[in-house]
């Protein structure tokens, strides 16, 4: 056997093995989940199937909205509260209506991420595929009384909803006194930064809607009240008057 011949099956057998060896811990790597680290923010549960809210919201996008997008809002909270034990100790309503005294080097990002798990946890609170289908009561009087009643309240939550600019949310707001009023943020800000509490509100990120609605955000949000939780809404009406509605 020739020299050369010994220096070819060489290269080739070493050629064979940097190509396929390495690669499939890396396959596997990827395919794996992303570790959650442990801490006191927890991914709320829905309490219906990731379909239950068809066709007017599509599985996918509530899976993956609820689990990842929601899901990485977590995973940040757990890590910012390894450094600062004041996250986890202290109220969301709290720490959203004092955010400008969080430490500096995570301010920001501490902010969005409550903001952000504030505003979905109380988003999936809020939709259902049963329950009453519009407002009654007490929510009722005061929608008429503030609002102009529930068809103009409709109207108009979906005009500030349809002109939010890039990302962001419209509410309800409501005072201690149960007083109703409209309300739009930008990116994951609620009105829980301005120290007032949230009855409800909709989602108009992009991801919220496009699989299905693609650039038709005001189809999005007509359709959107086809969810909507009325008895529980009813309920975080309740216990706004009374003081005790958090997030
Ligand atoms: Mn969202």
């Amino acid at each position: 056997m020739s020299k050369t011949s010994i220096s070819r099956r060489l290269f080739l057998a070493g050629a064979a093995t940097a190509v396929t060896l390495p690669a499939m811990p890396r396959v596997f790597a990827q395919a794996a989940a992303p570790a959650t680290p442990a801490g006191p923010f927890t991914l709320p549960q829905l309490g219906y199937a990731f379909n239950a809210l068809e066709p007017h919201i599509d599985a996918m996008t509530m899976e993956i909205h609820s689990q990842r997008h929601h899901g990485a809002f977590i995973t940040n909270l757990n890590n910012f509260a390894k450094d600062n034990g004041v996250l986890g100790s202290t109220p969301i309503p709290k720490l959203l209506a004092e955010w400008q005294q969080l430490p500096e080097a995570t301010r920001m990002g501490a902010k969005n991420s409550l903001g952000g798990h504030a505003n979905h946890s109380m988003f999936w609170q809020i939709m259902t595929p049963g329950g009453a289908k519009a407002p009654e009561g007490d929510l009722k009087a005061a929608i008429d009384r503030d609002l102009g009643g529930f068809d103009k309240m409709k109207a108009d939550f979906n005009g500030v909803g349809g002109r939010v600019f890039g990302s962001g949310w419209v509410f309800v707001t409501v005072t201690k006194d149960g007083k109703l009023a409209l309300a739009a943020k930008p990116n994951q800000d609620t009105p829980l930064m301005d120290g007032q509490m949230v009855l409800f509100g909709n989602d108009v990120w992009e991801h919220a809607y496009y699989l299905k609605y693609q650039n038709r955000r005001p189809e999005y949000l007509a359709n959107w009240w086809n969810v909507a939780n009325w008895s529980k809404i009813g309920e975080r009406y309740a216990a706004a008057k009374t003081g005790r509605l958090a997030i």
